[in-house]
């Protein structure tokens, strides 16, 4: 495994690498939920490429950039244990350097749901992910349906600028308690973890209702809120929303295919998860 930091370097090893590739797009603090996406990336591609990078530009001021975990030396071995080929690990001052002005605007899709309660957060994320693949140029590129608002704007992004790779969205990987495994995980105390998994909770109630015909969002909205305000550390709720996955629409009626979503505070932590119904 090659583990590159410096930004020419890295696009000449993948220029060089044996095609197909697949990149997996990460800011460390590897778990499970990256590995499938690494595993995927692994199995389909002839060079498996990931990068590590907390980027700064997708935080807003008073998030948790600082904070965020990080722990390279334990990514690499996670990595050299699933046969990466290439893991590109570059610096802030390489991606954003002195005179840094252009940025990625995703329009609307960017703008609702984590875009509205976190403004800039899909600039930074449909920044540094053009970024990426500019510099790695992949046949195909991994994200987690997880971030299931993130899917959409890279989609977008990747159709906008004809930037070329397939985005293959992956399956959320979850504790068998049905918490979504996400880096952030670990800042809750052992309470705030114990009542983690409403948030899945919520959403299975949502679509446990309308798997029995509930279609009105607003009363499968009701149902997730029921469940969510029924846990005590749960201090607030930015949104419930239905959207249609494409064009990221807040749907009134769920149709077959809609992804339902929620953003939850439990402590300070903020937590998001989301299921496609059907
Ligand atoms: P992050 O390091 O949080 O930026 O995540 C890197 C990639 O891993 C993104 O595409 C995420 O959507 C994906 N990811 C994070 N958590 C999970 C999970 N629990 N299951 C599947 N993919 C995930």
């Amino acid at each position: 495994m090659r583990v590159i930091s410096d930004t020419g370097e890295m696009a000449a090893s993948c220029g060089n690498a044996v095609r197909p590739l697949g990149l997996v797009p990460t800011m460390g603090a590897l778990h499970e939920g990256h590995l499938s996406l690494v595993r995927r990336a692994k199995a389909e591609n002839a060079t498996a490429a990931a990068t590590i990078f907390v980027n700064p530009t997708q935080f807003g001021p008073g998030e948790d950039l600082a904070a965020y975990p990080r722990d390279l030396p334990r990514d690499l071995d996670l990595l050299a244990g699933e046969g990466v080929d290439l893991v590109f690990t570059p610096t802030q001052e390489s991606l954003y350097p002195a005179g840094f002005a252009t940025w990625v605007e995703v329009g609307e899709i960017g703008e609702k749901l984590e875009g509205a309660v976190r403004p800039g957060h899909f600039r930074g994320v449909a920044t540094v992910v053009c970024k990426l693949l500019s510099i790695v140029r992949p046949d195909r590129a991994y994200f987690g349906q997880k971030d299931g608002q993130q899917t959409a704007v890279i989609k977008q992004l990747t159709r906008d600028l004809d930037l070329g790779p397939e985005i293959i969205v992956c399956p959320t990987i979850r504790e068998s308690d049905g918490l979504a495994l996400s880096s952030r995980n670990a800042y809750l105390t052992p309470e705030q973890r114990q009542a983690a998994p409403v948030v899945y909770q919520a959403l299975s109630a949502l679509e446990s209702a309308w798997k029995s015909g509930t279609t009105s969002v607003p009363e499968l909205r009701e149902r997730a809120l029921e469940v969510l305000r029924s846990e005590p550390s749960v201090e607030g709720v930015d949104y419930v929303a239905v959207v249609d996955p494409n064009g990221f629409h807040e749907l009134d009626t769920a149709l077959p295919g809609a992804m339902a979503l929620t953003a939850v505070r439990i402590g300070g932590v903020r937590l998001i998860d989301n299921v496609v119904l059907g």
